[in-house]
């Protein structure tokens, strides 16, 4: 059975797509802590992200950081929080979360209500800024 992470990378089931390449896939966690809360998958299907190997786990860090990148650009905040749970999905992923306070990056705080426009709206911007 695929992962849902791996059914979003291909298309199978829809998320606000941040980026892609043939190897990794950003896109907007679907209960966001903060606006501008990315996820970034390697498109292989590995559960716990230090048994990537590792050329995989530097690639995806590289991509990961251009994410931030264009969500910095976009979203104000002092910086990008980075987190790897992988409690919930079994599919190896990177939170990165605008923070302006290490609350932000809290997970035990309720998620944040976004509505479809709103998380296409952040997405398209963000994914207009990655480079
Ligand atoms: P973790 O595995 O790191 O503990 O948590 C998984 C994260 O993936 C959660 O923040 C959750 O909101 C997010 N998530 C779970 N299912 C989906 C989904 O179908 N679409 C999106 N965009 N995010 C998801």
């Amino acid at each position: 059975m695929p992962t849902i992470f791996s059914r979003i990378a291909k298309g199978e089931i829809p998320s606000y797509k941040i980026a892609e390449d043939n190897r990794f896939y950003a896109f907007l966690d679907i209960n966001p802590l903060a606006k501008g809360h990315t996820l970034v998958i390697p498109k292989v299907e590995v559960d716990y992200i230090f048994d990537l190997d590792p050329e995989t786990l530097a690639g995806l860090t590289l991509f990961a950081q251009r994410v931030a990148k264009a969500i910095e650009r976009v979203i104000p905040c002092k910086r990008i929080g980075v987190a790897v749970l992988g409690l919930e999905v079994p599919h190896a992923h990177i939170h990165l979360v605008p923070l302006n306070r290490e609350s932000d990056i809290d997970f035990h705080k309720p998620k944040l209500k976004l509505t479809e426009k709103e998380f296409n709206e952040i997405a398209q911007k963000i994914a207009a800024e990655f480079k």
